[in-house]
């Protein structure tokens, strides 16, 4: 119980340094009075949090289990099997590696493994729903390769999976990348290989927010299919802030190297440990049946959104998150994250496709239930909440509303309290 009494308490903190220690006792009370909506996030366990605030972090373990480069590595080795191998039975993944610092690491590392620089990356364009790290031109994947971009279809909203045969055949790239951080709807793995074969590209699946749901078997697995699989373990995974690459044997030692010393020298171990934790209880039945209630949730809030007249990005949501439509509204995406905080819902703002506005503005906020769900709300809260984000959105410079449902939001965050165990 020490590392718990260390949260609760932060007694040796308060010591050393109040003005942190009041930072996270600050960080914790916003956690509870507030209503997590952004899609990336959830709340991990405390005993994931037990594994990672302890001595795991004081030791250097550069190498692999049994190959190290420091001496006194014996239990980092049991920590980095354990979460090896229960990463690979959750998943089903011939191989493993579980050192990548976060998502964008392991895909760096990937890149690393597959690409020589300059060789083309396909991924799902940013303002589509793409993430930085699949060929960003700001980011190093745009900088050190060649990109071309596939989106959604302006009709449907959703991967047109022809459209992105043209693009793979106009462009033969070597790596097709598939995932992304805000595509509302499940997506076909199994035809993503095939246009990957048909113009003999690796295909690597970034299920960094569908993991929990993949896991679950909520949405389907693109291990069958992908050459690689990268994640991170912090979104509906519910583990450490984190990443972790997946792949088939014939790869393993080209990733293995890739990550460690391609892109990073000592694992965080006790990151390692912790996501040990989290992939443990992931493998449970009771996280399965939290995945179902997360995309549940999802659709009961999308549902709402709709019977309350506003337009979501393909019309709907087939996993843990939604975007809402706001070109037609008169405001921008910014203006509705600002008035919903003051309001104590917390999301964020989010490019739509086809959105002419910048990423600091936006025509489009993006909904997830990945945290309210951990907190055990199901379909009545939901409906409540869409509520709530309705009244605001109808009438956004209206300080009364944005008081009565700040009030609102307290009562429910107080019928589901986070973290009552520590005090
Ligand atoms: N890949 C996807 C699809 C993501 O959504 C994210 C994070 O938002 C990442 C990768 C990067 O993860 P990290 O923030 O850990 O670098």
């Amino acid at each position: 119980m020490a590392n718990l009494t260390l949260v609760i308490r932060l007694s040796f903190l308060d010591d050393v340094d109040p003005e942190i220690a009041s930072a996270i006792r600050d960080e914790l009370e916003r956690q509870r009075n507030c209503l997590e909506l952004i899609a990336a996030e959830n709340f991990t366990s405390l005993a994931v949090m037990e594994a990672y605030s302890n001595v795991m972090t004081n030791k250097y373990a550069e190498g692999y289990p049994g190959k190290r480069y420091y001496g006194g590595c014996t239990f980092m080795d049991v920590a980095e099997n354990l979460a090896r191998d229960r990463c690979k039975s959750l998943f089903g993944a011939e191989h493993v590696n579980v050192q990548p610092h976060s998502g964008s690491q392991a895909n760096m590392a990937v890149y690393l493994a597959l690409l020589k620089p300059g060789e083309t990356i396909m991924g799902m364009s940013l303002t589509h729903g793409g993430h930085l790290s699949h060929g960003s031109p700001v980011n190093f994947s745009g900088k050190m390769y060649n990109t071309v971009h596939y989106g959604v279809n302006k009709e449907t909203e959703m991967l047109d999976y022809g459209e992105i045969l043209d693009v793979a055949r106009k462009s033969s790239p070597k790596l097709i990348v598939t995932g992304a951080s805000a595509y509302p709807r499940t997506i076909d793995f199994k035809v993503l290989r095939e246009v990957a074969d048909e113009v003999n590209a690796y295909l690597m699946a970034d299920i960094a927010h569908i993991a929990g749901l993949v896991a679950a078997g909520v949405h389907p697995s693109p291990i069958p299919y992908a050459d690689v699989v990268t994640t991170t373990t912090h979104k509906t995974l519910r583990g450490p802030r984190g990443g972790v690459v997946m792949c088939k044997e014939n790869l393993a030692s080209d990733i293995d190297r890739a990550v460690f010393p391609g892109v990073q020298g000592g694992p965080l171990m006790h990151v390692i440990a912790a996501k040990a934790v989290g992939f443990k209880e992931a493998s449970t039945q009771e996280f399965k049946d939290y995945q179902f209630q997360v995309v549940k949730n999802a659709r009961t809030i999308a549902d709402s959104m709709i019977d309350q007249g506003f337009s979501l990005v393909s019309g709907g949501t087939d996993n843990h998150l939604m975007l809402v439509k706001l070109n037609e509204v008169g405001f921008s995406g910014k203006d509705a994250e600002n008035a919903l905080e003051r309001a104590g819902i917390i999301l964020n703002k989010n490019t739509i496709p086809f959105d002419t506005t910048s990423p600091f503005i936006t025509s489009g906020i993006r909904i997830g239930t990945p945290a309210v769900t951990t907190r055990g709300m199901k379909e009545p809260e939901m409906v409540q909440i869409a509520e709530m984000i309705g009244a605001i959105l109808q009438d956004i410079e209206n300080d009364e509303v944005i008081k009565r449902v700040r009030n609102e939001v307290t009562e429910l965050c107080q019928r589901y309290p986070l973290y009552p165990e520590l005090g």
